[in-house]
Formats: structure tokens, C-alpha cells, sequence
């Protein structure tokens, strides 16, 4: 595809998942150009650091895969080979996988960055004809807790509000997040709705003290893991206050009762030592929500990515419920996506226990009705392998082969030498990738270079339920194809019918029409309108043309019951506590201007500028003891394995923990700066999501 003159497309930022709409120009030479889109009704023209920069992303194709690679056996090395050669021995290998152990001996590890259409064939491939459901994603490691807890407390997972509500909330409750550098545009319509209105009053929850904290009435700097106290605490407070909705509460949720009882098991005292915040700053929040008349909680990671992640939530989900703050403008509970599509892939069923359109895996009439409808093989009733689990899997031989796309489980997934055992182990590793720099590449048998953003057509959503629309602006380099169209040839050479799909209108439009009758449809948002309006949320009002911006406004929820859940969740934590040999805490995150492992941040070198490199915060006092200055090398250390950064000592943390980013991998053979060597490969019980924020470990000098 080349222009004869500058021509600009929309598109959508393929970082986070806040969607800011771009406009990208591609110009005579091929080269693009990108502007945050002034029309769009996210960022309205603004873009972050990110953003701004994604040109030198596609620029810069010096690191990309341009053609396929294949090896004979573990100990010959990848050579140059057709894309006919390539898939016809992957579907080979994979058919003697399957003949031999079953369909349970594949999986596929995919990303919240693939696009909707991408998710929807993968899930179809493996679930409608190899017959087995390991599929999994990297939002297992991301938003996984958060949609177990919607599902529990409101029927579904279904984020009530917009963003519009920022602007008519009075008060944000914002914990466990950072969205100031993580979530940076919704951040600065926030800033500019307290700007203009400073009577608004705005909480954060953190055990560190970021830049979101720059325009905090309220930081509760809490010691890790203590979320749910808090919010009990502060739950306990609005009851005692009569801060609540018992209207709300009588006609519209159940389980109030226990709720009550339990939050009262604690005193004010106890919980505030436990939390170790001032029991007057747990009364002056709960003051400033009983006072709201719009209150959201804000919150991601720091919630989510916990041993007790659903719990967690729940308790969050639970003061927008005693409030009857749900289903009206300017309130509601509101978890901010981490990856731009990770709300796209749970739409179409792409995580181990879901089907299309929020069905579940475990309802066999949901098994039936998709299963006639993609007319394939019979769906197993048996939940697939999570994220951690495949390569729990993998490590003991019970899952041969692994297809691995859009992600770097070696630097993002928890443990990382245990991740590199698992590669070493497998039989058979596929990956499918845009950049050459990703360390699981190493351990392909067989690598399929991918089209990346702007190179391919299709759709997103973001953290706000809206779908966009995105553009093919440029041609792949080399012989990359999209996604969609790997896995749609690798199905054809398995023999499956039903994957030949003309373009990406045709695999969007089967996903629609399964989304018929369900919260989420979206079956009459033709794909024309859609590209006519670019963006819209769903569900889709066909008689107005519009999407819905707000659920629940009549406050009948998805449960069998119509009425919201406030479920009673224990304060226990199930982490791996600091002891004696491990005494410190270590809490992992983002920086600024990276995302993820860098495989598109690592390219910029503006991007470069603001974090150099890994870093270890520590309190002063806590370096103090250890006899460790500032900028010194130090060895951090918990039972998994070893990290050696430079010490960054800060009052910013508390005392007793200690931080690292989780965006360094192996860097020209050094992989001393992977935070993952060392967190802890716990999870949640029910959302299978890993506690990256809590772990033990020792830290001493170099
Ligand atoms: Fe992209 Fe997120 Fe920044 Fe918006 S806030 S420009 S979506 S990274």
C-alpha cells in the first residue's frame, strides 16, 4: 500500500486500555506520523508520553520478524522456510499431539493486545475443533480478578460506567493504581475536573507515594495487602455514619446483613494498626463518601494482581453497593483496564473458562449453543489450563505443545525460571511475533513473524466498554500477516471448515451475531456504522443508532436474582509473608513512559530518557540498616531467584517495602533486571490471577 499524498486514518493507540483516539498520517515516503484524534471522545487530541511516540514504533522496523523460521529438532538451528512449510508442519505436529495425548496437550498463551477478531479465531480454533479449552491470555494476568468479582457482585462482567463520570463525580476512591503514569489521559481529565471544581474530593489508596498522589485531598498510605481491612474499615464508618442506601440496599442488592455483621468484627483501632494508616484519615474518606453525591472507585493492578485479587475487589465493588452508587451518573465501581483489548478478548470468550459473549465454559446449554453455532467438534466441559498453569503444565510434561502469540511470558509472567524451565521442557513451542527482540523466541521450534498495530484491520475495547474501529494504514514489512490470518490458515491446514473468512468484517460480523440476546450486543452495530462512527460502547441500541454509556441505570442487575451481591469477604491474606530471612516486601509496577516488556517502548529512545533502567526503591531508614546508599548496586533476593539493580532510596515507599519495575527482561544476555525472577507464583484461588504485588525477599549490597 503506498500513497500518492498524505492521507490521515483514525485509528486507536494500541497501548493501554484508556483508547485514545490518533490520527495517523501516512506520508509519500511510507512513513506515518501520529496525533491524538481532536474528535474523539476519549482524549479529545490529547495523547501521554506513550502515545505521542508510537510513530517511531512503526517507523522502526530494524527489530521486526520479516519471514518464517523453523528447526527439525531441538538441536539444529531456525532456518528460513514458506509459510506453507511452516504451518503444514505445525498442524502435522499438532495432529500427533492430539492423536497421541489428547486435545489437552496444546494450548494456546495469547495477549490483551490482539485484536477482538484475532481473540474470536483463536478461541473458535481450539475450542470448536481441536476440542479443548487452553486458551489463555495475559490478561489472566492482568484483569482477571476484577471480572471474577464483577461477576459475583453484579451478574457479569460488565463495567457500569464511563468516562464521562469523571466529570460528575465528587469524589474518586483511587487504590491499588497509579493512573497519573499508567492510565495517563483519563488521569488528566480528572486533574482538570478537580482544577475546575477543587471542592471534589479525591482519595488514593497506595502503599508508595506516585505522582497520582499530586492532587490528593486523602493518601492512605497503607501497608500491602491490607486493602480489604481498609475497606471494611471504611464500610464500617458509612454504616455507623449512616452514610448508606438502605433503599438501595433493601430493593436492589442482598447479603447486606453479613456484610454488616462482618465489618464489625474489627474496631476502627485494630484495622487502622493493621492497615497502619491513622484511624482519623479512615474516618475523614468514609466523611468524604458519605458526602458524595457521584462516587467512583478507581482501581487495576494493585488490587487485582493479589492472591485474594477477587476478594479484594469485592470489598471495593462493596462500597459503591451500601451507597447505592451504582447505575447513575458520576458513580460506580470502575476498574481500569490494563492492556487496550483485554475487555475485546473477554467479549468473544478468550480465556480458558468463558465462552463468546460472557457465556460460560461451565453451563452446558452455553456449551450447546455455541457449539451448533460454529458447528464444529463438541465443546469439553473441562475448564482449560490458565496462564500459570500452562506452564506448570509444560514443566511437567503434561502440555506437549504451546503456541505462544503477541506476548514475552518470560518477562511478564511471575517466577521466570521456572518459565524458562517449562520452554526448555516443552516438546513443541510456536511463537507468533512481531519483534525479534522477545526472549521466548529463543525456545521456538517455530516462528511466524505478525503484522503489528496500524499493519492490520479490526477491532478494540477499552476500559469504558467502547469498541473502535481500527484501519489497515500500511503494509507489513517482509512477509508478516496479521494475526487473524495465521491462525485462519494454520485452522484450513488442520482440515477445519468454517475459517475462510473473505476479510475482517466477515469474522466481526460472526461475533456480533453470536452477541444476540445477551447484555452484550452488539448484533445490530453493523460493521459500516461502526466505521461511520468509529467508536460506540455496547451494548448497541439499534432503534437510536447509539451505544450505552451507563449500566444499571434501572438497577436491575445480571444475577438470577436481579439485585446485586454484597458478598462478605475475609481480610486474610494468602501471600508469602516476610520473615527473618526475607524480611522486606517487594511490590512490582510501571514506569512513565514504558509498557510491558518494551518490545515497542524499548525502541524510543525518548521514551528511554525518563527511567534509564531497573531500579530498586527503598526507605531511607530501611537502606540505613543495611548500610546502602543511593544509586548503589544491590542484590535483591527472594526464594525463586536474584535481581541486581541500582538502589533508588526514597521516602516515597513505606518502610518495610521495596519496589521494582517489571518492564526489564534480558537485555543482551543480562536478565539481572527482571523483576519476574523474583515475585512469587501464588494465585488467586478463583480469578488464577498471580500475586505479582506481594512477596518476600532480602536485599543486600553487591
Ligand atoms: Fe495510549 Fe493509554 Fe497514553 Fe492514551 S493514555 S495515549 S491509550 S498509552
Amino acid at each position: 500500500m503506498s500513497v500518492e499524498k498524505d492521507k490521515i486514518f483514525k485509528s486507536t493507540c494500541c497501548y493501554c486500555g484508556v483508547g485514545c483516539g490518533v490520527d495517523v498520517t501516512v506520508k509519500k515516503n511510507n512513513t506515518v506520523t501520529v496525533v491524538g484524534d481532536k474528535d474523539h471522545p476519549v482524549n479529545r487530541g490529547m495523547l501521554c508520553s506513550k502515545g505521542m511516540n508510537l510513530q517511531y514504533t512503526v517507523n522502526d522496523v530494524s527489530d521486526r520478524l520479516l519471514y518464517p523460521q523453523m528447526r527439525y529438532n531441538k538441536n539444529l538451528p531456525l532456518q528460513r522456510v514458506s509459510w506453507d512449510d511452516a504451518l503444514n508442519r505445525t498442524a502435522a505436529v499438532f495432529k500427533t499431539f492430539i492423536d497421541k495425548y489428547g486435545p489437552d496437550s496444546v494450548a494456546f498463551y495469547a495477549s490483551g493486545q490482539c485484536l477482538t477478531e484475532e481473540y474470536y479465531v483463536i478461541n473458535k480454533l481450539i475450542k470448536g475443533f481441536i476440542g479443548s479449552n487452553n486458551i489463555d491470555t495475559n490478561s489472566r494476568l492482568c484483569m482477571s480478578s476484577a471480572v471474577t468479582a464483577y461477576k459475583m457482585s453484579l451478574g457479569e462482567d460488565s463495567v457500569p460506567v464511563c468516562y464521562d463520570d469523571i466529570e460528575l463525580a465528587d469524589c474518586l476512591f483511587v487504590t491499588g493504581a497509579n493512573p497519573a503514569w499508567c492510565h495517563p489521559i483519563l488521569w488528566r481529565r480528572v486533574e482538570a475536573h478537580k482544577a475546575a471544581h477543587p471542592e471534589v474530593k479525591i482519595i488514593i489508596v497506595d502503599p508508595r507515594i506516585t505522582d497520582t498522589c499530586g492532587i490528593a485531598d486523602l493518601h492512605l498510605q497503607l501497608n500491602p495487602g491490607t486493602d480489604i481491612t481498609l475497606n471494611h474499615a471504611i464500610g464500617r464508618v458509612l454504616i455507623e455514619n449512616g452514610a448508606i442506601d438502605l433503599e438501595f440496599i433493601t430493593l436492589h442488592a442482598e447479603g447486606f446483613d453479613s456484610y454488616r455483621e462482618l465489618v464489625f468484627e474489627r474496631t476502627l483501632a485494630e484495622s487502622a494498626l493493621i492497615c497502619g494508616v491513622d484511624e482519623e484519615n479512615i474516618r475523614l474518606a468514609a466523611t468524604y463518601i458519605g458526602a458524595a453525591k457521584g462516587f467512583l472507585t478507581m482501581w487495576t493492578m494493585g488490587l487485582n494482581q493479589s492472591s485474594v485479587g477477587v476478594n479484594k475487589n469485592l470489598s471495593l465493588i462493596n462500597l459503591n453497593l451500601i451507597t447505592g452508587h451504582i447505575g447513575k451518573p458520576g458513580s460506580g465501581p470502575f476498574s481500569l483496564t490494563g492492556q487496550p483489548n483485554a475487555m475485546g478478548g473477554r467479549e468473544v470468550g478468550g480465556l480458558a473458562n468463558l465462552l463468546p459473549a460472557h457465556r460460560d465454559l461451565a453451563n452446558e446449554e452455553h456449551r450447546k449453543e455455541v457449539q451448533k453455532f460454529w458447528g464444529g467438534t463438541t465443546i469439553s466441559d473441562k475448564a482449560g489450563l490458565t496462564a500459570t498453569e500452562m506452564f506448570e503444565a509444560l514443566h511437567d510434561g503434561r502440555l506437549k505443545a504451546i503456541w505462544i502469540l503477541c506476548t514475552n511470558p518470560l518477562t511478564s509472567l511471575p517466577n521466570s525460571r521456572f518459565v524458562e524451565e517449562a520452554l526448555k521442557k516443552a516438546k513443541f513451542v510456536v511463537v507468533q511475533e512481531v519483534s525479534n527482540t522477545v526472549e521466548s523466541l529463543q525456545y521456538a521450534d517455530v516462528i511466524l513473524p505478525a503484522a503489528a498495530w496500524t499493519e492490520k484491520e479490526g477491532t478494540m475495547t477499552n476500559s469504558e466498554r467502547r469498541i473502535s474501529h481500527l484501519n489497515k494504514i500500511i503494509d507489513a514489512p517482509g512477509e508478516a500477516l496479521s494475526d487473524a490470518e495465521i491462525i485462519c490458515m494454520f485452522a484450513r491446514k488442520m482440515g477445519y471448515k468454517g475459517f475462510d473468512y473473505a476479510n475482517m468484517e466477515e469474522i466481526y460480523k460472526e461475533h456480533a451475531k453470536l452477541t444476540s440476546k445477551t447484555n452484550i450486543n452488539i448484533n445490530g452495530l453493523d460493521y459500516k456504522l461502526l466505521q461511520k462512527h468509529n467508536t460506540l460502547q455496547w451494548p448497541f441500541n439499534k432503534k437510536t443508532e447509539m451505544g450505552t454509556k451507563r449500566l444499571f441505570t434501572n438497577h436491575l442487575f445480571y444475577t438470577p436474582s436481579k439485585k446485586a451481591v454484597i458478598y462478605s469477604p475475609s481480610d486474610q491474606l494468602n501471600s508469602e509473608m516476610p520473615d527473618q530471612d526475607y524480611p522486606f516486601i517487594l511490590t512490582t509496577g510501571r514506569v512513565r513512559d514504558h509498557w510491558h516488556t518494551m518490545s515497542k517502548t524499548g525502541k524510543v529512545s525518548k521514551l528511554k530518557q525518563h527511567t534509564k533502567e531497573a531500579f530498586l526503591e527503598i526507605h531511607p531508614e530501611d537502606a540505613e540498616a543495611i548500610k546502602i546508599e543511593d544509586n548503589q548496586i544491590v542484590i535483591v533476593r527472594s526464594r525463586r531467584g536474584e535481581v541486581q539493580v541500582r538502589a533508588k532510596v526514597t521516602t516515597t515507599i513505606k518502610k518495610g517495602v521495596v519496589f521494582l519495575p517489571m518492564h526489564w527482561g534480558k537485555i543482551l544476555g543480562n536478565d539481572l533486571n527482571r523483576a519476574n525472577n523474583i515475585t512469587s507464583n501464588l494465585i488467586d484461588p478463583l480469578s488464577k490471577e498471580p500475586d505479582f504485588k506481594f512477596c518476600a525477599v532480602q536485599v543486600e549490597k553487591f
